[in-house]
């Protein structure tokens, strides 16, 4: 995905100078002073400044002001789109940098950060580009003495709180189709990954954005994302966490202005495989990257995998032989398969979720050494549903197997969680295949592949895996509202 070789990542890292401030109305403010830690090596990469109520709210009232009488939500949609597209084009300049950003800041393998992240990113800020100037309002056929018009409008300021373990397509997903529908918007990444959200905002001056429009404000959850979730000038808040902190946002919203709240939360995946998969082989190859992929942290990371009890142990064997094969390393490693995780926090964390598998009587087939940072591809298997392996989302490279004796109960397994966000069968049986994706509660189910997905293509959840959708013209939904004007005729 890189033909840039490992030392020369190095020596770029070694030369990087981020920006720092937080960047409110076209402009870094702030005096730089938390420090942003590579998990990769422990090492501040940099200092940065940390936004408190008072910085949110300039954020919020130089957003509000270039919506309120600032150019860009009265600009011809064409217009819209040419700002973005130079964006883009300035994003893709820069792609190395970011990806670079991104893999210091938060572990992701360089590979996965310049040819997965940045390429989705860039794609999406075209394609939200693109959609600005096609989209065609309405005009009912009502009565002959009047006219009904149904115009879709920028619903306003858009304030963007979103995680680290896609640190830019989460900002994307929510960003791009906020400002191409004329809101103005303030994102406030996570405080692992900063740095690479303040080079997104560098360029949104560079490519002319008018000041305000796109503002980025780092600092703790409980501070800035708070302030946010609370701002009265607040219109829209679009959130990609955890599911505990969507209910805070709900409660925000309550509390203040009744903001709209849009929300993808976290996960508990089913990956069911079924005796006639097409390719059991493929079937288990896919069940372990997608587990592994990202080390786990991964909102629709297949994390238990449902398996008939005729095909589990050549399934499982499989799985097992490519976690032990996986490459860990340095994240600047282009080899690299899998980086550390985030923080030395989350790290305990995921241990301590392995933990609770072992005491719970779930059994070690591989995996669970920690070195460091690091934690080996981990697989359990006799895993029952009570156990908290199987119910609590672990966001680590931890797989929990399951196994089941006919199509009912794995659809009974894979239905029994509180999360709904995506889920998988392998089947041969066209029949069986749609009415296991009927059955499921999940909003995405992939038939006899994982993670397929495309900027067209709505992603989101349900149960308590959020709602909404981002991607595809129905996320322009979220960052509009539909305005009926009747004119007598
Ligand atoms: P998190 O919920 O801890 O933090 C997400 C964001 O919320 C961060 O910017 C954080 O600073 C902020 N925040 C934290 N506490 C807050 C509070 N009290 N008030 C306001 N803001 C607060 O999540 P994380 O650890 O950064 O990311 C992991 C979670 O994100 C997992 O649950 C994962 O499933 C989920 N996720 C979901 C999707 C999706 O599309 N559904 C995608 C990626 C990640």
């Amino acid at each position: 995905m890189t033909d840039v070789p490992y030392e020369e990542w190095r020596a770029r890292a070694a030369g990087l100078v981020p920006h720092t401030g937080l960047h409110i109305d076209g402009e870094f403010t702030g005096t730089a002073s938390v420090p942003v830690v590579s998990p990769r090596d422990g090492k501040t990469i940099a200092r940065i400044a940390s936004a408190g109520p008072s910085e949110v709210d300039a954020a919020v009232a130089a957003a509000r002001r270039a919506f309120d009488t600032g150019p860009w939500p009265r600009l011809a949609p064409a217009e819209r789109k040419a700002a973005l597209l130079r964006w883009a084009d300035l994003i893709e300049r820069d792609r190395s940098t970011i990806a670079l950003l991104i893999s210091l800041e938060m572990g992701k393998p360089i590979s996965e950060s310049y040819g997965i992240e940045l390429r989705a990113v860039i794609n999406c800020v075209r394609w939200y580009a693109e959609a600005a100037d096609k989209q065609l309002d309405e005009s009912p056929r009502t009565s002959s003495s009047s006219l009904a018009l149904v115009t879709r409008e920028p619903v306003g300021v858009v304030a963007a709180v979103v995680p680290w373990n896609f640190p830019l397509t989460m900002a994307a997903w929510k960003i791009a189709p906020a400002l191409a529908s004329g809101c103005t918007a303030i994102l406030k990444p996570a405080e692992e990954s900063p740095l690479s959200a303040l080079h997104l905002a560098a360029l949104a001056a560079e490519a002319g954005l008018p000041p305000g429009v796109f503002n980025v404000v780092n600092g703790p959850g409980e501070v800035a994302g708070r302030a946010l979730g609370e701002h009265p000038s607040v219109d829209v808040l679009a959130f990609t966490g955890s599911t505990e902190v969507g209910r805070h946002f709900l409660r925000y919203a309550a509390d203040s202005n009744l903001k709209r709240v849009w929300l993808e939360l976290g996960g508990k995946s089913p990956n069911i495989i079924l005796p006639d998969a097409p390719d059991l082989d493929a079937a288990a190859a896919t069940a372990a990257w997608g587990i592994f992929f990202n080390a786990g942290e991964m909102c629709t990371a297949p994390s238990r995998l449902l398996v008939h009890r005729s095909i589990a142990s050549r399934v499982v064997d499989r799985v097992v032989a490519r976690a032990e094969s996986l490459r860990t390393g340095d994240p600047l490693d282009p080899s690299t398969e899998m980086g550390p995780l985030v923080s030395l926090a989350h790290h305990a964390r995921v241990m301590s979720h392995i933990q609770a598998a072992k005491s719970d009587g779930a059994h070690l087939r591989t995996g669970a050494a920690a070195d460091g940072r690091y934690i080996a591809p981990t697989v359990f298997d006799q895993v029952k549903p009570e156990m908290r392996i199987a119910r609590e989302e672990i966001f680590g490279p931890v797989l929990a197997v399951l196994e089941f004796d006919d199509v009912d109960e794995a659809i009974a397994l894979a239905n029994d969680t509180e999360y709904g966000l995506a889920a998988a069968v392998w089947t041969s049986d066209l029949s069986t295949a749609h009415r296991v994706s009927r059955s499921l509660r999940a909003g995405t189910v992939w038939v006899n592949c994982y993670e397929e997905g495309d900027m067209s293509v709505p992603f989101g959840g349900v149960k308590q895996s959020g709602h909404g959708r981002d991607k595809s013209l129905h996320a322009l939904d979220k960052y509009t509202d539909l305005k009926t004007t009747w004119i007598e005729l």
